[in-house]
C-alpha cells in the first residue's frame, strides 16, 4: 500500500539534541530569533545521545601555564597528524569561548578548586591537565543546562522523530527537507527547510562491545552515504580501553570507565595479575587510547581474565581516594557487583568513538548546500584518534558554529520543491520489510555484525580479514533488504526500528571496512597486521569515500608540519 507522508516547514532543522543539536539550536536563535528552528530527535529531548553520557569531562586550555598551541599539538600529535589543521585550531580556540559560555550563560557548574578557579584534571594524551568536569558525571550537567535553555526559547521540538532519509531538491542539487517517521504513530513526515544540520552524533554501536547510547545507530552518517556525500577517515574507529566487562547477561558490558582512572595512576592488570602496559609503552596506562587498547587487545589473547578481557586496579591509590574522586564509577561498578574502590574490576576495550564523518569546512558547511554537519558526524577534527575529552569539545564548539552559520545562510534562502520520486523512494525503502515474505531473525543478524566487525574490522585488521568481513556485510545487507518484518502495528513497532538501526549500521560498516581496507598502513585507531609501519608522516593521507570507491588525500599542513611544534614556532 502505497504510504503518504503529512507535511511540516521549518526554516532551520537540526537533527539531533546532543551537545552539538542543542548549541546550534540556542546560537542559531541568538543571532537571528525571528527564524522558526525546529529539533527533530530521535529520543526525549535532554534524555537522549552521548553528550548526557560524558564522564570524564572537556578539553580546554583555560590555565596561565597552558595554552591554545599546546591544546592543537597534543591534539594533531594524538590524531597522529591525521587532522585537518584548520578544524583543529577551531576546535582549541573555540573551546575556551564555548567553557565560558555554558558557565556563564547558560548555568553550569564545573568543579572549582578551593581558589576558585576551576579544576581541570589530567586525560590520557596530554601534556597538560586542562579537563573541565563536574565530578565524573559532566555531560549530564551540560545536556541539562542546554535543554532547559532550548525549552526557555522559543524553539520546536519533534522527539521521538526519527529521520530517515535527506531529501534534496527537485532539480536542483540541495537539500530540500528530511523524512521521518514519527516514532509514536508510525506515520511519515517530511519536514521542509531552508537549512538542515546533521547532528546525529555516529556512534559505532556495530560492535560487540561498544558504548553509545542505545538510539544511536550511524542514521546520520548512512542518510549521508545514501546522499553521495564523502565521508572521511572511516576507518578510524576508537576503541575506549575500559569498558566494564560484566559478562552476557546484561547490557551494561561494554559501558565505559571513564579515563580518568588511568589518568589519576590506575593501573591494568592481566588474567594473571601482572602489570603490563609500561612493557608496551613508556607513557604506560597513560598512553592514548589507540596503543592501550592495541596493548590490551594482545595480552588478552595471552592471559585473558575469567569473561575473556583484564583487569583495571585502583586500590593502590587507597579506596578512600577512588571512592571520593569517583563516586560515580564506583557506584556503577558496584551496581554490576565490582568494587572498583578496593579490588578488580574486568574491563575489555569497547568501541567508543568514530573519528570519521562528513567531509565538512570550518564554517559547517558541506557538499550539499543547505545541509551542514557537526559533532560526532563530522570527520576530520581528530585525525587518526580522539584525545579523551576533545569530543564533547568538538560537538558543542562545531554545533555553535554551525548555528551561526545556518542562521546566516538562510536570510536569503527559500524552502526548496522537494524531489516527490526520492520522498517516495525513501518511504518504499521503510516499508521494505513489510513487503517481503521471507521472515528474518534480527537477533541473529545483529550477532553476525556484531562478531563480524570485533573479529574482523577491531582494533587488528588485515586484508584478509576485512575481505572476508566485506562478503559477511554484503551478505548481512542482502538478508536485511529481502527480510520481512511482522506488521503488527505502526506506533512505537521497536523491531521495525531495529531493522532501520541494523541497516544503518550495516551500510555504515561497510564503508569502516572498505576505508580500512585502502588504507595500507597503520595509523592511530588503525591497525593493520599486515602494514604495521605508520608510513611517512610528511606524506599523511586522509580517506575520502565517495560511491563505493576510496581516495586517500594528502593532508595539507597548513599551521605545523611533522617535525615541527607550533610552541616552537610561537617562541
Ligand atoms: C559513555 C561515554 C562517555 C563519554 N565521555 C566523554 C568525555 O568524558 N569527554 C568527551 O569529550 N567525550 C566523551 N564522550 C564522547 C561524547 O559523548 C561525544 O563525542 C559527543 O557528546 C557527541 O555529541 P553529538 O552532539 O555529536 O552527539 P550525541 O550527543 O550523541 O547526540 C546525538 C543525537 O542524535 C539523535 N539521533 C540519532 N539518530 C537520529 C535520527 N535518525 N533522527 C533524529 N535524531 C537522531 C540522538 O537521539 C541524539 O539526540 C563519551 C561518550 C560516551 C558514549
Amino acid at each position: 500500500m502505497a504510504q503518504e507522508a503529512r507535511s511540516l516547514d521549518t526554516d532551520l532543522l537540526i537533527l539531533g539534541a546532543g551537545g552539538a543539536g542543542l548549541f546550534a539550536a540556542l546560537h542559531a536563535h541568538k543571532a537571528a530569533p525571528d527564524l522558526s528552528i525546529t529539533v527533530a530527535v530521535k529520543g526525549l529531548l535532554g534524555k537522549c545521545g552521548c553528550t548526557r553520557m560524558v564522564q570524564g569531562g572537556y578539553n580546554v586550555a583555560l590555565a596561565a601555564e597552558d595554552s591554545v598551541e599546546r591544546h592543537f599539538m597534543d591534539t594533531i600529535e594524538g590524531g597522529k597528524w591525521l587532522p585537518d589543521q584548520e578544524l583543529a585550531w577551531k576546535l582549541v580556540t573555540l573551546a575556551v569561548e564555548r567553557i565560558k559560555e555554558l558557565e556563564n550563560e547558560l548555568g553550569c557548574f564545573f568543579d572549582r578548586n578551593p581558589d576558585g578557579t576551576v579544576h581541570q584534571k589530567a586525560f590520557a594524551g596530554q601534556t597538560f591537565d586542562r579537563t573541565v568536569h563536574k565530578g565524573d558525571l559532566t555531560g549530564i550537567e551540560i545536556i541539562n543546562r542546554l535543554a532547559e535553555q532550548v525549552w526557555a526559547r522559543n524553539i520546536a521540538r519533534l522527539e521521538e522523530y526519527r529521520a530517515v532519509e535527506l531529501i534534496k531538491a527537485k532539480n536542483e542539487e540541495a537539500v530540500s527537507g528530511v523524512v521521518f517517521i514519527d516514532m509514536r504513530t508510525g506515520e511519515y513526515v517530511f519536514v521542509g527547510a531552508k537549512a538542515v544540520l546533521l547532528a546525529t552524533g555516529g556512534g559505532p554501536t556495530m560492535y560487540k562491545y561498544h558504548t553509545p547510547s542505545g538510539d544511536k545507530s550511524c542514521d546520520g552518517l548512512a542518510m549521508a552515504l545514501r546522499a553521495g556525500l564523502p565521508l572521511r577517515d572511516m576507518e578510524m574507529v576508537q576503541f575506549h580501553p575500559t569498558g566494564l566487562l560484566a559478562g552476557t547477561h546484561t547490557r551494561m558490558t561494554g559501558t565505559v570507565l571513564e579515563e580518568g582512572l588511568r589518568g589519576s595512576g590506575g593501573y591494568l592488570l592481566n588474567g594473571a595479575k601482572e602489570r603490563f602496559m609500561p612493557q608496551y609503552d613508556p607513557m604506560a596506562e597513560r598512553a592514548t587510547r589507540d596503543l592501550v587498547s592495541r596493548a590490551m587487545f594482545l595480552e588478552l589473547k595471552k592471559k585473558p581474565s575469567p569473561h575473556g578481557g583484564l583487569y583495571i586496579s585502583m586500590a593502590h591509590l587507597g579506596p578512600e581516594r577512588v571512592a571520593r574522586e569517583f563516586k560515580g564509577m564506583v557506584e556503577r561498578c558496584a551496581d554490576c557487583g565490582f568494587d572498583l574502590a578496593g579490588g578488580l574490576v574486568e574491563v575489555v576495550p569497547t568501541a567508543h568513538y568514530m573519528m570519521g564523518g562528513v567531509e565538512f569546512a570550518a564554517d559547517c558547511t558541506t557538499a550539499l548546500p543547505g545541509l551542514f554537519v557537526a559533532g560526532e558526524d563530522s570527520g576530520g577534527v581528530h585525525g587518526a584518534n580522539r584525545l579523551g575529552g576533545n569530543g564533547v569539545a568538538n560537538s558543542t564548539v562545531f554545533g555553535a558554529v554551525a548555528g551561526d552559520t545556518m542562521a546566516a545562510w538562510v536570510r536569503d534562502q527559500g524552502l526548496r520543491e522537494p524531489d516527490r520520486a526520492a520522498l517516495q523512494a525513501a518511504i518504499a525503502r521503510c516499508e521494505r520489510p513489510f513487503m517481503n515474505s521471507n521472515r528474518i531473525d534480527l537477533e541473529a543478524l545483529r550477532e553476525r555484525l556484531y562478531e563480524t566487525m570485533w573479529q574482523k574490522v577491531g582494533i587488528v585488521r588485515d586484508a584478509a580479514s576485512l575481505e572476508s568481513a566485506l562478503a559477511e556485510l554484503g551478505a548481512i545487507e542482502g538478508e536485511l533488504a529481502a527480510g520481512s518484518l511482522p506488521d503488527l502495528q505502526r506506533a512505537f513497532n521497536l523491531t521495525w526500528h531495529d531493522w532501520l538501526n541494523l541497516m544503518s549500521l550495516t551500510q555504515v560498516s561497510r564503508v569502516v571496512a572498505t576505508a580500512a581496507l585502502a588504507r595500507c598502513n597503520s595509523r592511530g585507531a588503525h591497525f593493520r597486521a599486515d602494514f604495521p609501519d605508520a608510513g611517512s608522516l610528511e606524506q599523511s593521507a586522509y580517506s575520502s569515500y565517495r560511491d563505493g570507491a576510496v581516495t586517500m588525500k594528502p593532508v595539507a599542513f597548513t599551521r605545523v608540519r611533522p617535525g615541527q611544534s607550533l610552541l616552537q614556532n610561537a617562541a
